[in-house]
């Protein structure tokens, strides 16, 4: 098929390797039974309308490894308008660069325009002066439109006229190599995009990849060059890497790039400073938790994954305010308020998240209330479910009484009369202070919210 032997190349970039390889039908493995039909319609008309068009990206890397896709793009070198006039099911969208989405009920397959190199002193394409990439919306060759992709495994072109694939940055090579390396010069293309660095871990984690020596080497040292990343972009990318089912791995990497600390700065710092390994068991724990969910093909609601990474710095938080007299349950609500306030500046959750995260925070302190009405309730709680789990991951990882979550599970479960009994104060005690099940104490440094 192909042969190892230019594994040695290290740097690619455009004109130091501008001869485009083809690979045939026969010398690659993707067949048109693993592309998605609205896909190749596209590029069937796109084609009989006398256009160039290809499957690129992530699509073709993925086909390669006989994985399914998430989705498919286009290549081409029709403008946006000119897609328009082939497909009635077409809406243009984009300022920044104009792509064409073709609909097909819930499909969207998105086409863009080839994307050309301008001239850095044209107006159409500004670098800021600490090297990020503004704006860059010329459109050009496929030829052009190879250089400004990240990786090379990710500028594989896939044409649909005789079935082969194009490949101008020896990403074949790399694929087969299994090895994800930055097209062009490394440190210029995180300036360019740091956001390019996370991609590097997301990709590495979810395909196995090893990260090209030279392309590894930067984060190290560029990481800082996230804080340039306006906070909404920062919080699609934390989703992609938390919520895509190899949430574990991402944290270990971006830990050990010294990436995480700029998504989460309060978490790293409780982190550095943790207390027999907690909350890193905790973290971890949740993590696995989103991940088998995501591997079972369950639904990720994105607040209850948030909520357990910003758990810590949250009683961290609240710990001071208490030790500095204030009430516990406003003690909680500031520090909530401190907590999320700095965190959506780099990450910008919604507010529905957001308010959802403080819900399963607050729900965590009702759960030793469970004597009279309070029980019930708490079970009446939209959210409930969610800080319920929240509670048994606390609980798995020392942070709170396995016993309540006991409780809880037979309160759920139990009929009428044996909720009445559970819930019934004790004889001759008073419900507030008598103390099974009772406020954990198992961890020294930081409470519950009360
Ligand atoms: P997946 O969709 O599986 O997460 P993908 O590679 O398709 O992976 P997308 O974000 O959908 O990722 O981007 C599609 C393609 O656009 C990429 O494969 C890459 O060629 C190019 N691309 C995306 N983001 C960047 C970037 N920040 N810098 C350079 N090229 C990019
Ligand atoms: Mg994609």
């Amino acid at each position: 098929m192909f042969s190892a032997s230019d594994s040695h190349v290290s740097e690619v970039g455009p004109g130091l390797e501008s001869q485009a390889r083809i690979y045939t039908r026969s010398e690659h493995c993707i067949s048109r039974a693993q592309i998605s039909e609205n896909a190749l319609k596209v590029l069937q008309r796109l084609k009989k309308a006398d256009y160039e068009a290809y499957l690129v990206g992530g699509c073709v890397r993925d086909l390669l490894l006989g994985r399914e896709p998430k989705d498919f793009d286009v290549a081409t070198n029709a403008s946006p308008e000119q897609v328009k006039q082939v497909f009635r099911n077409c809406r243009i969208i984009g300022r920044r660069f104009r792509l064409a989405h073709v609909f097909f009920g819930r499909e969207i397959i998105e086409v863009a325009t080839f994307r050309g190199s301008e001239p850095e002193e044209s107006d159409q394409h500004v670098i800021h002066e600490d090297g990020r990439l503004l704006r860059d919306n010329v459109f050009g060759t496929l030829e052009e439109d190879v250089w400004r992709r990240d990786f090379t495994v990710n500028a594989l072109y896939y044409n649909i006229r005789d079935f082969s694939v194009v490949d101008y940055t020896g990403g074949m090579q790399d694929h087969a190599n299994a090895v994800l390396r930055l097209i062009g010069d490394p440190n210029m293309r995180y300036r360019e995009d740091p956001v390019r660095m996370l991609r590097a871990i997301r990709f590495a984690v979810k395909l196995g990849f090893t990260l090209h020596p030279q392309t590894e080497q930067p984060i190290y040292t560029q990481a800082e060059l996230l804080k340039s990343i306006p906070a909404a972009r920062l919080y699609d990318e934390v989703l992609k890497l938390f919520l895509s089912g190899y949430g574990v791995q991402t944290f270990e990497m971006l830990r050990h790039y010294g990436l995480f600390a700029m998504l989460f700065p309060a978490t790293d710092k409780c982190l550095e400073t943790q207390d027999h390994e907690f909350p890193r068991l905790f973290l971890i724990r949740a993590l696995e938790n989103s991940d088998s969910r995501f591997a079972d093909g369950k639904s990720l609601t994105p607040y209850f994954l948030l909520a357990a990474l910003l758990w810590e710095p949250l009683q961290l938080a609240a710990n001071k305010r208490i030790e500095q007299g204030e009430h516990e349950t406003l003690a909680y609500q500031n520090a909530a308020n401190e907590v999320l306030s700095r965190q959506i500046k780099i990450t910008a959750m919604p507010r529905h998240i957001t308010q959802s995260m403080r819900d399963v925070w607050f729900l965590q302190g009702k759960f030793s209330k469970t004597f009279g009405a309070r029980p019930y309730r708490l079970l009446e709680q939209p959210k409930f479910r969610a800080a319920y789990d929240f509670l048994q991951l606390r609980a798995e990882t020392g942070g709170a009484d396995p016993e309540l979550v006991d409780w809880w599970a037979r309160f759920q479960l139990a009929d009428e009369e044996t909720q009445r009994v559970m819930t019934a104060p004790p004889r001759g005690g008073n419900p507030k202070t008598r103390g099974k099940p009772r406020r954990y104490r198992g961890r020294k440094k930081s409470g519950t919210p009360q």
